[in-house]
């Protein structure tokens, strides 16, 4: 009796634990190195014809970790086809930062957003800790309209470039506090936070409040602002990843191009597929895979947008390469993908860059990243 007893026990012990390990292999097995496709979405062909020579708006979009293999896994992940091959003109980004062979995000964005390259974690500041003037704040000097909208938290790296100046990019209290004065007109992402319950006492959402910000915490709510300025804090810190926070990407760029394109002297955007760069640090395919994706659908939104407009210049690169990320393996017909990483940590490769309207006829060939940012300050400065 006490030997069938200990017989049940063990039989039962052992298979629970077995049952568990399949459970915890399998899915870790399958999110690191592998991507199985969901439902694919459709990809529009827009035309390539233009109404004018110079841009009167640009979109930016960072897709912050995108390398080429991290485009290639996604042409294969929605079955041959992404957006972003409407971008004809394709050119490469060499992303060593003042600092570093390795670039990160704050150097790797103060590029493209002043045009100078600077030193590791330098938030729009040269070599010297001098501020840089942005792209974002030269169209504020020609009364353009402009935009921020990411799935990280908004006081992270890529979006602080445009809007603050700080030596270290680890300052996200200060930057959050740069909001109140910067005067970006519609901002979109997470990091709420970080705009209240404030060691220094202030409430960042009252002061937006008063600066005339419709101040958002949903995306339920954000979606329903039409005009004016916008301010959508929609998670605590950085969104969660692409799968949780369902469209708030692209339906974030629509709700902000609608608000932003209605301002005659034209606007800027940067839009940062953010999570991307996650995906790779955390060497998961799946992850990086799904964001790839969700980062084309709203570059998607953008060229629907801009093949509209005729007027509006769609650039999208990245800061760096994230992960060392390789395809291994794929099957075009059903989604598949498998990949490889070779560093949890970012690359020196050089990024591609695409872009879409009138002016992307300078994104051609090899540049260096601060080239991207000094011609789009010398198309707004021209306007
Ligand atoms: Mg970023
Ligand atoms: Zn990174």
């Amino acid at each position: 009796m006490m030997k069938y007893r200990l017989f049940f026990i063990a039989a039962f012990l052992f298979i629970g634990t077995a049952a568990k390990a399949q459970k915890n292999g399998k899915k870790e097995i399958d999110e690191n190195k592998m991507y199985i496709a969901g439902s694919s979405y459709e990809v529009k062909t827009y035309p390539q014809k233009f109404k004018s020579k110079k841009p009167e708006n640009i979109i930016l979009m960072i897709g912050d970790g995108m390398g080429v293999a991290q485009v290639y896994a996604g042409i294969t992940a929605n079955k041959g086809h992404l957006f972003i091959e409407n971008m004809k003109y394709v050119g490469f980004s060499k992303t060593y930062s003042a600092s570093d062979y390795i670039t990160d995000s704050a150097a790797g964005g103060t590029a493209l957003a002043t045009g100078v390259k600077t030193y590791n974690a330098a938030v729009s500041v040269d070599t010297l800790k001098n501020p840089i003037k942005t792209v974002l704040e030269y169209a504020q000097e020609k009364e353009m309209a402009t935009g921020l909208v990411v799935t990280s938290r908004i006081n992270h790296a890529t979006p602080a470039v445009f809007m603050a100046h700080q030596e270290d990019r680890g300052a996200y209290g200060e930057i959050a506090a740069e909001f109140v004065d910067a005067d970006v007109d519609v901002f979109i992402g997470g990091g709420l936070k970080h705009f209240t319950g404030r060691t220094d006492g202030r409430d960042l959402l009252e002061e937006l409040k008063q600066k005339g910000y419709s101040v958002e915490q949903s995306m339920e709510d954000v979606v329903k602002v039409k005009s004016g300025k916008l301010a959508g804090l929609v998670a605590p810190d950085h969104l969660e990843r692409a799968g949780e926070r369902k469209d708030m990407l692209p339906v974030s760029v629509e709700t902000a191009i609608g608000i932003l394109s209605q301002d005659r002297d034209g606007f800027f955007m940067m839009v940062e597929g953010s999570q991307i760069d996650f995906g790779g640090h955390s060497n998961n395919t799946t992850y990086m895979v799904e964001e790839m994706l969700d980062f084309d659908k709203a570059i998607g939104q953008a060229l629907d947008f801009a093949s509209k407009d005729g007027k509006t210049l769609v650039v999208v690169t990245a800061d760096h390469e994230t992960g060392g990320f390789s395809v291994t393996g794929g099957d075009i017909s059903t989604g598949m993908v498998t990949g490889e990483f070779s560093t949890g940590g970012h690359t020196g490769v050089m990024v591609p860059v695409f872009a879409y309207g009138p002016g992307a006829e300078e994104f051609m060939g090899i540049m260096e990243n601060s080239d991207v940012g000094k011609q789009l300050i010398s198309f707004i400065q021209k306007k």
